[in-house]
């Protein structure tokens, strides 16, 4: 099989992770996965014809738009690797001001002129192109990205994950009585019980699992990089007022106060540019 890998508007960590796969990465790298094109690896100027593309990053760019679509044409599977590439992520938390007023605050003159030509808002790569299958995540763990890769080498579907991060996480979920939320760094947690039933904004019970709950298992709030599960794309249209529900019932906080308490703290906003973009994306698709 041959594999192209390719990033677009990004920081790169995801096929950073990829490479972290140790040594489930060399039983990858075989005759049957030959990786014959990527800028990060090789300086090739011609994008070739490839079974198989992997696309990490959202399109920012005009240069983005013309590759990705170039990049579809010649590949006969195409997977969006992290969640840039499949929601908009952590790039397109610029989409909440207006292109003009970034320019003007964030570069100088002579900086603006050697800009590449921008597209109007970040957007994730089905915005411009069909893709085969989305791996969501930032970055997507290695052994997710393997074993998704794994099964598109043997011509198999790859397993889909369906259920939330709380069915990965083993933290006790109880009804609490607090009096206000916390920030992780504000107070000690206990390791037993969910983070939320402690005052904590965790993300896990809005947010598709198949990652192993790495940050709640240690003591960390789920941010929601993998995005929505499949029970709640489309469905639940209103996201934001979904998590203030099971903040208020596991705290017991009334929701005006959770609500308030939410718009005040900036690491939402961090969390839920995902659902953003998602009626764009296939939910059958998503590993
Ligand atoms: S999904 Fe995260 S790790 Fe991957 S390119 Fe985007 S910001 Fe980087
Ligand atoms: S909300 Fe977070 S801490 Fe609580 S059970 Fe879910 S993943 Fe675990
Ligand atoms: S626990 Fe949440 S933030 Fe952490 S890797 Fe999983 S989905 Fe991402």
């Amino acid at each position: 099989m041959k594999v192209s890998i390719i990033s677009l508007t990004c920081c790169a960590g995801c096929v950073s992770s990829f490479l972290n796969a140790g040594e489930a990465l060399l039983e990858i790298l075989s005759e049957d996965f030959e990786v014959v094109y990527s800028p990060t690896f090789a300086d090739l100027k011609e994008v070739p014809s490839v079974d198989l593309a992997i696309v990490e990053g959202g399109v920012g760019t005009k240069d983005d738009e013309n590759l990705i679509r170039e990049i579809r044409a010649k590949s006969r599977i195409l997977v969006a690797l992290g969640i840039c590439a499949t929601h908009g992520g952590i790039t397109s938390l610029g989409n909440m001001f207006a292109l003009r007023d970034l320019l003007e605050k964030e570069y100088s003159l002579v900086e603006k002129t050697q800009l590449p030509e921008l597209e109007d808002l970040m957007y994730p790569i089905s915005n411009f192109v069909d893709v085969d299958y989305y791996i969501p995540g930032c970055p997507p763990m290695p052994f997710l990205i393997v074993h998704t890769l794994k099964s598109l080498v043997s011509g198999k579907e790859p397993p889909r994950n369906q259920s939330v991060v709380c069915a990965e996480c083993h933290r006790k979920i109880i009804p609490a009585k607090l009096d206000r939320l916390y920030g992780v760094y504000e107070k000690e947690s206990d390791p037993t019980l969910c983070l939320v039933s402690q005052g904590f904004i965790c993300l896990g019970s809005l947010t598709r699992d198949g990652c192993g709950a790495p940050c709640p298992r240690s003591g960390f709030t789920c941010f929601g990089c993998r995005g929505p599960p499949d029970s709640m794309m489309y469905r639940v249209r209103d996201m934001y007022g979904f998590l203030i529900k099971v903040i208020a019932y596991r705290t017991g906080i009334p929701s005006e106060t959770v609500k308030a308490e939410l718009y005040r703290n900036p690491f939402i906003f961090h969390t839920f540019i995902f659902s953003k973009f998602q009626r764009s994306i296939a939910r059958e698709k998503v590993i």
